[in-house]
């Protein structure tokens, strides 16, 4: 009997995992259909500087709208598109769209603000990734200094040596380099003198509780103190309430972004909010 149910259990995670494959493989179609029939678009969280509380920046968010309306957040398509390889397409047609869209802005007359595209380890490692910046900066016109790439440290110490060289390839492009979730990953202090890194981005994380987990609050103090003694500049993800604000304020924080200012808006949305506030 043990060795029947045995085989039962055995033929109930078989089952389960041939759903599980199919199901995979179908969202892989889906997600080439979508790319291929317009299905993604970009929702933009503004950014801003806590000194004069101006929009500062902003960051273009993948978001894909099914046939049938829904939309559907990263978490539950960016794995497989990263695992499938559709990542590097997709992650060029963001890039080209969010470069377009702030050279729109500009040319309706905003002096706009840098954009940030996050971008995959297998985008950066794909082999031509400077190459593909710099033609979509000249296609768009977008002036270089008005993108912003953001990148993980585990995408660094995939090969750190080559990590070094394209970030260096990207600096001489001119765009901006922002490291994204810093502190959640394994970065060695060495490395992060030899990457020209412009931002740390303080993960969303270390905020949720810093104003009741003093761990967390020296944390995010101590990411802050370091970029600033590299010169970098730093950036408060998740903040959420006014209590955040204050904290990050007292820490020395450069800028912010979360939903205590604005939740990732449609573009339309998005110049709407910077033109109320008048800071375009
Ligand atoms: P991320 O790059 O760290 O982006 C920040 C995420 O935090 C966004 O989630 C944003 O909506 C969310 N967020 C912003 N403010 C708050 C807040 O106050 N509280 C909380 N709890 N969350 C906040 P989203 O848009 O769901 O994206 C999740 C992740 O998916 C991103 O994390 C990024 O890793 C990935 N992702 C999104 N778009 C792209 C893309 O175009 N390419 C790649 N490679 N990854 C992307
Ligand atoms: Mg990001
Ligand atoms: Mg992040
Ligand atoms: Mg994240």
């Amino acid at each position: 009997r043990a060795k029947d149910m045995g085989r039962d259990t055995f033929c109930y995670y078989e089952a389960e995992m041939d759903e599980e494959v199919q199901a995979r493989a179908e969202l892989v179609t889906d997600l080439r259909k979508a790319i291929d029939k317009g299905e993604l678009f970009v929702h933009y969280q503004p950014q801003f500087c806590l000194e004069n509380d101006k929009v500062s920046g902003m960051e273009g968010l993948m978001r894909w709208r099914k046939q049938d309306g829904t939309v559907i957040p990263p978490y539950k398509f960016i794995p497989e598109m990263e695992r499938s390889g559709l990542i590097v397409a997709a992650g060029e047609w963001i890039l080209r769209e969010c470069c377009c869209q702030m050279m729109r802005w500009m040319e309706d007359g905003w002096d706009g603000v840098p954009v940030s595209v996050n971008v995959s380890m297998h985008q950066i490692f794909a082999g031509d990734f400077p190459e593909t910046v710099s033609q979509i900066l000249e296609e768009t016109g977008l002036p270089a200094g008005m993108l912003k790439l953001e990148l993980t440290e585990s995408v660094i110490m995939v090969d750190v040596q080559e990590a070094i060289a394209i970030f260096s390839q990207l600096k001489q492009i001119g765009v901006e380099l922002a490291i994204d979730d810093f502190g959640t990953g394994y970065s060695s202090l060495s490395y992060m003198q030899q990457l020209d890194v412009d931002v740390l981005k303080i993960d969303q994380s270390f905020i949720k509780h810093v104003t009741e987990r003093r761990g967390d609050a020296v944390i995010a103090e101590t990411i802050i103190t370091l970029a600033h003694n590299f010169g970098m500049k730093v950036i408060a993800e998740g903040v959420e309430t006014a209590d955040h604000v204050n904290i990050l304020k007292t820490l020395g924080c450069d800028q912010v972004q979360g939903y205590y200012y604005s939740k990732p808006l449609e573009a339309d949305e998005l110049i709407a909010f910077v033109r109320a506030r008048a800071d375009a």
